[in-house]
C-alpha cells in the first residue's frame, strides 16, 4: 500500500524528535533541480539542502562513482591507505591554495577540527600560555550544532539549556574591524568567521572588512579562518567567497556541496605550520575520509570545473537577482545575494517567512525561511534561465496574492 503524504508526515511526527519544523509535504524523489513528492507532484529545489546540493539531484556521474566505488571498496578506516584518498585530497588542496587536508563528514565536526587545529597552533608555534587560547567568533554565527560550537553561538535557541558552555571563544561584531581589534590579546589563536552569514540570512559584510581582518590578524599573528561550508565550490559566483576580496585564509573549512548531495564530506585545510601539530592520535574520525566519500568528493570537485557551476552560479545569480529585484511589493524589504545564493528580507507585519514558504510551496517552488523573515533562494547550481523564468512569476504571482490578501 503507498502511504498518503498525510499519514507520512504523522508517521514521522510521532517517531522522530521535533527539532525540525518541515514544510508539509513528502518527497520522494529528485532529478537536477526538481523533486517530486509521493503523488508525483514536481518542485523546483531552490533550497538545495541548505546548498548541499550544487550538482543537482541524483547526478548520473556521481550516480556512476557511487556505484562503482561502491561495489570495489566502501570503508577500511584511516588505520590503512586506501587508494581514494590521496587523489582526493590532492584536488581540494590545488583547488583551495592551501597545503594540508584532514577530512570529516559534516560540516560541524570540520568546525571542531578548525578548532582543535587552532588552539594547538596558539600553544605549540605562537606560544600561547597552556589553556589560555582564545578564539574571535562573530555575532550572528553559524558554524553547526556541537556543544562547543552552540557555546559561541549567539542564537539563544540553539544554545538555551544545553550548558555548561565551552569556554575560550570572544563574540565580536559582525562586520567591524574596531571590534576585532579590540578583541585581540597576546593569548588570540584566530578568527573563526563565516566571509558570508548564510543561516543568518545572506548578510553580506562590506567588502572592506575581510581584507582589513586578513590584515590585522596578520599583523597580530592571529590565524585567519573561514567557514565557507555553505558559502564555498561556487555558491556565491566564485569558487571562495574570500576570492572576492582577494585574499588567502590560513585555515578553510568545507563541507556541504563537497559530498555531492549524496554523501557527507566536510574538509579543514590549512597550511603544513599549522597542522604539523596534528600527529598519530591526536584527532580522527572512523569515516573521515572513507574511500567512498573519498571518491565522490573529488568527483564532485572535478565536475564543479567541468560543468562550469561557478560560472553558471555567477550568471544566473545576478540574473535572478536582477529579476528579484524588478518585482515590486511592499511585501519586499530588501533583497541581497551574491551568486545563487539570495535573500529577500520581508515584511512579517504582512506575512512571516514560514507563511511565505508555505505559499511558494503550493505553488511548486521549495525555499526555507531563515529567521523569520528572510527567505532563501539557493537553488542548485546547475539551475537554468528558462527554469528562473519559470520560478520568477510564481514568486511575483504569490507576493502579489498575498497583498491583496492583507492590504487593502
Ligand atoms: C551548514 C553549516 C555548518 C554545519 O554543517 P553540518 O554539516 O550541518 O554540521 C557549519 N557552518 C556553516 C557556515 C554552515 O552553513
Amino acid at each position: 500500500m503507498v502511504e498518503s503524504q498525510e499519514r507520512l508526515i504523522k508517521k514521522e511526527l510521532e517517531f522522530s524528535a521535533k527539532n525540525y519544523k518541515p514544510l508539509p509535504v513528502v518527497l520522494s524523489r529528485g532529478k537536477g533541480v526538481w523533486l517530486w513528492d509521493t503523488d508525483g507532484n514536481k518542485y523546483l529545489d531552490m533550497m538545495s539542502a541548505y546548498s548541499a546540493v550544487s550538482h543537482g539531484h541524483a547526478h548520473p556521474e556521481l550516480i556512476k562513482v557511487l556505484h562503482q566505488q561502491s561495489k570495489l571498496l566502501g570503508i577500511t578506516s584511516r588505520a590503512f591507505y586506501t587508494n581514494t584518498l590521496g587523489p582526493f585530497l590532492e584536488k581540494l588542496i590545488h583547488i583551495s591554495g592551501l597545503e594540508v587536508a584532514l577530512p570529516m563528514n559534516t560540516g560541524a565536526e570540520a568546525v571542531e577540527t578548525a578548532i582543535k587545529a587552532a588552539r594547538r597552533w596558539a600553544y605549540k608555534t605562537k606560544k600561547v600560555e597552556a589553556n589560555k587560547a582564545e578564539i574571535i567568533v562573530v555575532e550572528g554565527n553559524f558554524h553547526g550544532r556541537t556543544i562547543t560550537i552552540i557555546s559561541f553561538s549567539t542564537d539563544i535557541e540553539s544554545k538555551e539549556d544545553f550548558g555548561p558552555y565551552t569556554p575560550g571563544f570572544i563574540t565580536i561584531k559582525y562586520d567591524s574591524i574596531d571590534s576585532l581589534k579590540e578583541a585581540i590579546t597576546k593569548n588570540t589563536a584566530a578568527l573563526l568567521v563565516e566571509p558570508i552569514q548564510g543561516e543568518a540570512g545572506i548578510v553580506i559584510p562590506d567588502s572592506n572588512w575581510l581584507p582589513e581582518a586578513r590584515k590585522v590578524c596578520t599583523e597580530n599573528n592571529v590565524l585567519l579562518i573561514l567557514d565557507e561550508i555553505q558559502s564555498g565550490l561556487g555558491r556565491t559566483g566564485k569558487m571562495f567567497a574570500f576570492e572576492h576580496s582577494s585574499i588567502r585564509p590560513d585555515g578553510l573549512i568545507l563541507g556541504k556541496a563537497l559530498g555531492g548531495g549524496l554523501l557527507p564530506i566536510s574538509c579543514f585545510l590549512s597550511t603544513k605550520e599549522v597542522m604539523q601539530w596534528f600527529v598519530p592520535g591526536s584527532h580522527g574520525s572512523t569515516f573521515g575520509g572513507f574511500p567512498l566519500a573519498a571518491a565522490i568528493g573529488k568527483r564532485s570537485l572535478e565536475l564543479i570545473e567541468e560543468e562550469k557551476l561557478v560560472e553558471n552560479s555567477k550568471q544566473q545569480g545576478s540574473y535572478l537577482l536582477e529579476e528579484l529585484k524588478k518585482i515590486q511589493s511592499p511585501i519586499i524589504k530588501q533583497i541581497r545575494g551574491k551568486g545563487l545564493w539570495i535573500g529577500v528580507e520581508i515584511d512579517t507585519k504582512i506575512i512571516n517567512g514560514r507563511k511565505m514558504s508555505e505559499r511558494l510551496l503550493r505553488k511548486g517552488i521549495l525555499s526555507k525561511e531563515t529567521h523569520a523573515s528572510i527567505i532563501r533562494f539557493a537553488p542548485p547550481l546547475i539551475i537554468k534561465k528558462k527554469e528562473i523564468d519559470w520560478a520568477v512569476p510564481i514568486i511575483k504571482e504569490t507576493l502579489k496574492e498575498i497583498e491583496e490578501e492583507h492590504i487593502r
